[in-house]
């Protein structure tokens, strides 16, 4: 059980970096909007269609699993994939950005909390 879930995070590990060297190349990185997010943990993305304008494709996140589903022919990775995980991992390292800045202002917090404490014995 173990041996298969490692297997298949490999494996969409690899497709993850296919998908993005599509979105790359086929310049969506940027154009994921979230659409909604269902009660089941599930995001819904649309991505314009660079081969049809005015199309869009919806790719949809299974945040529990981690697996990404795009409604285009593509079997495997696509370009569309690729702008969600790219739009997904800016917002985790904003949501990261944003946690450490509070970790440093509580630090500073501190600092000034022992330095009002040192104060008492000067
Ligand atoms: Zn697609």
């Amino acid at each position: 059980m173990a041996a298969t879930m490692s297997m298949a995070a490999a494996d969409s590990g690899l497709w993850k970096i296919r998908a993005l060297e599509l979105a790359n190349t086929k310049h969506t990185i940027g154009a994921a909007r979230l659409l909604f997010t269902t009660v089941y943990g599930r995001e819904v993305w649309t991505v314009p269609s660079r081969a049809h304008k005015g199309e869009v494709h919806q790719v949809t996140v299974d945040t529990t699993s981690g697996r990404i589903h795009c409604d285009c022919p593509s079997t495997r990775a696509c370009s569309h994939q690729g702008a969600v995980i790219h739009a997904e991992r800016m917002r985790e390292q904003a949501t990261r950005a944003l946690q450490s800045e509070q970790e440093w202002r509580r630090e500073c917090d501190m600092g000034g909390a022992l330095m009002d404490a040192g104060r008492g014995w000067n």
